[in-house]
Order: structure tokens, then C-alpha cells, then sequence
């Protein structure tokens, strides 16, 4: 607990990045290297997404199941680019109970396998289609760089599986899915993001194409916040995967997965967080309505507390938190709830009991101009219109500011300037060989191929071939 200044973003915005996170008591680092700790704020949040998630998924006739965490070796290796893409980010576990294990095991990267193993049996004719499964769990991936939320050995998730009977209702499911992820970080996280396809570099492995959603963050680089990918019959053909058809012939399933993980908290902090510290979307907020009782001795006291008792009763139903502490001053608690990013702060003091009123803070407006009385009558409709207020603002501000880091490239020479302070949107190709170009020069990536396309046709800004698709370059987490 303490008010020391955050390090300015545009100081080192990494740092502020590490420092949010754990003044602000969302993580913490684990004593296993690259594992985090998510300390209860931080999971609140987590819920608060996976309620958000889990209605979505429920409303579009998906139902959760739970699946191992090992799976045997074997069952990686039977589609082949799926275990060249996973294999140098395994963990595997050899010795179970002191004995050697007659096959290894890996703990689940993703779950394609294992549940293409259980699909198999489960699927027998055309009525079982379609399977829609989703599973809520943690996978552990190794890697070698990691960061709080954004790359972690262990990391929590949800994994949706589908089988359908053709190509295109699995197409039309990743598409689905897709949206589904839009509409929940537009709608809930006030995250601005942009649904497209993968560049085949960047597809998931084992994956006919990928789907994802991009976002900026505050220092301009993209961030994946969820991805869909439509995987053919290559895992159907891997596991056998069947179904009789109308006709009782036997043919193989289309399958789809998809996925957001926990790093989509850091496609928060990063998105709406400013120099104070966090701003949470009021949808998601673990807390979305901190009220500050103000007083100097006990009478003031006597007078404050019952109209504090019935304000927070009557905000009903809003994720509310009375700061009662006696130790800290009003001052001390108003950055304390700043930096942790509490979208509205109420202040009620002697001369609000007085006038009928309390005093509203907003967190995405510091200063004066956020600041506006509130009547204690119908307290619950005029807090729940300025939450509302605030999720839209925190939209469109996050949106101005991509938009104004967006840059269209024409040649070369602007695309590697684009990408140096923001997103560059030029003709491509296709070719890996432009993006390895790219990447050698800049660092910059493919992004996603927006679904949204202008039409017609240009030149590829790497190669200057023709192109009928535009493409995002950014620099990425
Ligand atoms: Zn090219």
C-alpha cells in the first residue's frame, strides 16, 4: 500500500506496465520463472471476462466440459504441423509415482488432441453434429520471454472445440466465434479491436487459417486478444473423427478452436491505463463504485455514515466497495482507488449529507472537469448512466488514439517509418517472403488481414507485385 508515483509511460513504458500490475495487486511473480501469481484483484477481473464469455458462448448453444491436463505424447505428434509448432514449448512429464512413465506425458498446450481423441468416440452419425464444446482450465506453454498477463508458463483460458458436417458451418462457426470475441471487448472491455485473418506465418499450427482480433495498446504496439481458427479435417483426419451421413456414408468432421486467455487483462491495463495507473472498464470492474465517507471528528462521522449506508444500499446490485479505513486520509484513499483503476469514486462528506447530494469522481477524467454532484435520490439510475458515460468515453478515446496511430504506407520507405510509432495499413501480397522483409527491418509483423477490405486492388508494398488484400504491419506483444 503506498502512493508513490507510477513511472510516467512514456518514461519506460514496461516499467509502468510491471509497477501497475503490482502496485495495483493484480499479479505477482511466482517462484517458478515465468509463472504468475494472480492475486485476487487481478482474478475478479478474470471473472467478471469469463461471466462476460461464458453467457456469450452459452446464448450461441456451446456447453463447458472439462478435459485432462496430460496428454500422452503420441497424441501431439499425429498431426504434424501442430507438434512442430508446440514442441519447443512443451512441458513433459516422464515420472509419475517414482516410476518412469512407459510414455510421456506433455501438459496441455492446447487441447486439440486430446479432445479429437474423444470426439472420435463420441461422434457416430450426422445427429451428433454439431459437437460445440467449450472448456474454462490452464495450459502451460514454455516459453522463454515472459511478461505478467502477456506470456506466462502457465497461463488460464478458455478453449472452445467444435465439429461440424461441413466446411462451411465450420467456417461459419470460427466466423461466429470471431465476432463473438468483438463484440465482448468492444462491448464489455470498451477495448477497440480489430477482427481479421492470419497471414499463414502467423496461423495457429495445424490450423487451415486463423482468425484474430488486434488491439493497440497505449505504446502503439498490437496485441492478439483472441483468436479462431478453422482446422479443416486435419485433426479429424488425425484422430479419425467420423460421422455417417444422411446417406450412411462415412466422412470426416470439420473442426474448429478458439480461444481468449488471461492475456486479455493485459490487453486492459495497457489499452485504458494512464500515468495514474489502471482505469477499468466499468463493465468489467471488480470494483465499479468506491465510496469515501468525509469527516474530521466523530460527529461529522455520525452524520456521514448513514448516508453512505444508504447510498451503497441503494446502488443494489453494482460492484460497490465502502472505504472505511480510519488510518489514511480521504486524500491517500482517492489515488489508492485511482491507481487501481476504479472507474467511479463518490465522495460524501458532511455538506452532501446536508444538500441531498454526493459528490461523483470520474477515473477517466481526473481533475475538476470529472467531478459533478450527483442527488441522492435515484442514486442507482444517475451512477448507472455515468458508468455507462465512462465505458463509452473509454471507447472512443481508445479508438481516437489508434486511429491517429494508424497510417496508410504506400512505399516502402512509409510503412518502415509507420511502424516505428504506430500501425502501418498497405497492400500485400501474400508472400512470406515481404513479411520476413518486414520483420528483418523493422520488427514489425502482419497483424491481421482486416475482414473489413476496401476492394479493388494495389501493390504490394514490400515487392510492389500485385495485391488484393490490405494488411496491418505493427510491432507486437
Ligand atoms: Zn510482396
Amino acid at each position: 500500500m503506498s502512493n508513490e508515483k507510477l513511472t510516467p509511460r512514456a518514461e519506460n513504458y514496461s516499467e509502468w506496465y510491471n509497477q501497475v500490475i503490482q502496485r495495483a495487486e493484480m499479479a505477482d511473480y511466482a517462484p517458478v520463472r515465468g509463472c504468475m501469481v494472480v492475486r485476487p484483484y487481478g482474478w475478479a477481473l478474470w471473472e467478471n471476462i469469463q461471466q462476460s464469455l461464458d453467457g456469450r458462448f452459452k446464448a450461441t448453444g456451446h456447453l463447458n466440459a472439462a478435459f485432462p491436463l496430460f496428454i500422452p505424447m503420441s497424441f501431439l505428434e499425429k498431426e504434424k504441423e501442430h507438434v512442430e509448432g508446440f514442441s519447443p514449448e512443451l512441458a513433459i512429464v516422464t515420472i509419475g509415482g517414482g516410476e518412469k512413465l512407459e510414455e510421456p506425458l506433455v501438459v496441455r498446450p492446447t487441447s486439440e488432441t486430446i479432445i479429437g481423441y474423444m470426439y472420435s468416440k463420441w461422434i457416430k452419425s450426422y445427429r451428433d453434429l454439431p459437437l460445440l464444446i467449450n472448456q474454462w482450465g490452464n495450459v502451460v506453454r514454455w516459453e522463454m520471454r515472459t511478461r505478467l498477463f502477456l506470456r506466462t508458463l502457465e497461463f488460464y483460458w478458455q478453449e472452445g472445440h467444435t465439429a461440424h458436417a461441413t466446411e462451411k458451418e465450420a467456417e461459419e462457426e470460427t466466423l461466429r466465434m470471431l465476432d463473438t470475441y468483438t463484440r465482448f471487448a468492444i462491448d464489455d472491455a470498451a477495448v477497440p479491436v480489430i477482427p481479421g485473418r492470419k497471414s499463414n506465418t502467423e496461423k495457429f499450427a495445424g490450423a487451415v487459417h486463423s482468425y484474430s482480433i488486434e488491439a493497440m495498446m497505449g505504446d502503439t504496439k498490437a496485441l492478439q486478444a483472441g483468436t479462431s481458427h478453422l482446422l479443416g479435417q486435419n485433426f479429424a483426419k488425425a484422430f479419425n473423427i467420423q460421422y455417417l451421413d444422411v446417406n450412411n456414408e462415412l466422412q470426416h468432421c470439420w473442426t474448429t478452436s478458439w480461444g481468449v486467455s488471461t492475456r486479455f487483462i493485459g490487453a486492459i491495463i495497457m489499452t485504458h491505463g494512464d500515468d495514474q495507473g489502471l482505469i477499468m472498464p466499468p463493465r468489467l470492474a471488480p470494483i465499479q463504485v468506491v465510496i469515501v465517507p468525509i469527516y474530521k471528528n466523530d460527529e461529522e462521522r455520525n452524520l456521514v455514515m448513514p448516508v453512505v449506508e444508504k447510498i451503497r444500499a441503494g446502488l443494489g446490485l453494482l460492484r460497490v466497495k465502502v472505504d472505511d479505513r480510519n488510518e489514511v486520509t480521504p486524500g491517500f484513499k482517492f489515488n489508492d482507488w485511482e491507481m487501481r483503476g476504479v472507474p467511479l469514486r463518490l465522495e460524501i462528506g458532511p455538506k452532501d449529507v446536508e444538500k441531498g447530494s454526493v459528490m461523483a469522481a470520474r477515473r477517466d477524467i481526473l481533475g475538476r472537469e470529472g467531478k459533478s454532484f450527483l442527488p441522492q435520490e435515484n442514486i442507482y439510475e444517475s451512477v448507472s448512466a455515468l458508468l455507462e458515460t465512462i465505458h463509452t468515453a473509454l471507447f472512443e478515446r481508445a479508438k481516437a488514439f489508434r486511429d491517429s496511430h494508424i497510417f496508410e504506407a504506400a512505399t516502402y520507405e512509409e510503412l518502415t517509418q509507420a511502424v516505428q510509432n504506430g500501425w502501418a495499413y498497405a497492400w500485400w501480397c501474400g508472400s512470406g517472403e515481404c513479411e520476413d522483409r518486414v520483420k528483418e527491418d523493422t520488427k514489425a509483423t502482419t497483424r491481421c488481414i482486416p475482414l473489413d477490405q476496401p476492394g479493388g486492388s494495389g501493390k504490394c508494398v514490400v515487392c510492389g507485385r500485385d495485391a488484393s488484400e490490405k494488411v496491418y504491419f505493427a510491432r507486437a506483444y
